[in-house]
């Protein structure tokens, strides 16, 4: 086995990270976000930003097992306290293009694991926008206004809702989901839980 992303070699087989890669992870302090609505594992510092993108590009199969791993133990009471999983969608070109969303991938392997539905098309994304990463703060806010849309909304009536993504910065993207959901739907609560995020 070799670390994904240094690719040194791993001498533990079920490893997918090297000491070194391991140990520049920083694990976001839970009591830092108990009372807002967005769950992070990982500060998004610089090798948080290579593993992100080694699931969104390359290997988000491999990867999925260990976010839902750091996922599942430290955020077991938030997954418990929900009724349905929804992961951010991807506009149908760039799913085309990419032929996966890996955002999908985890919020399905996530919803089996903790006997969840995971819902996959009830929230979608009806802009093709620039990727977020491509622009400044101001710009993505406006780059994602009227990016989604809700369809069966009657689904999330009364539902507590867990809201998936894989990294949040400004978070304009969950912002503009939440804004989609609630103007078209009654749900009970929305939670946000994402991998990486940028500390304020
Ligand atoms: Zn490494």
């Amino acid at each position: 086995m070799h670390c994904v992303i240094c690719k040194t070699e791993v001498i533990s087989n079920k490893s997918v990270l090297c000491y070194s890669c391991w140990g520049d992870l920083s694990f976001i302090d839970q009591n830092m976000i108990q009372h807002s609505n967005v769950a992070a594992i990982i500060d998004y510092n610089s090798i948080a930003r290579k593993l992100i993108h080694m699931f969104k590009y390359k290997s988000p199969w491999l990867l999925c097992d260990l976010f839902i791993n750091w996922i599942s133990l430290t955020y077991a009471e938030i997954i418990k306290n929900s009724d349905v999983i929804i992961p951010v969608p991807m506009h149908k070109y760039k799913l085309m293009i990419r032929s996966y969303n890996q955002v999908a991938i985890l919020g399905q392997k996530l919803a089996k694991q903790h006997k969840k539905q995971c819902l996959l098309n009830i929230l979608i994304k009806i802009k093709n926008t620039k990727s977020q990463s491509l622009l400044d703060e101001n710009l993505r806010s406006l780059n994602v206004i009227d990016a989604f849309s809700l369809r069966n909304e009657k689904k999330l009536e009364n539902k507590n809702i867990l809201l998936l993504d894989d990294v949040i910065t400004t978070g304009s993207t969950v912002a503009e989901c939440i804004k989609t959901i609630k103007s078209n739907s009654n749900p009970q609560s929305i939670k946000v839980l994402c991998v990486a995020m940028t500390k304020n």
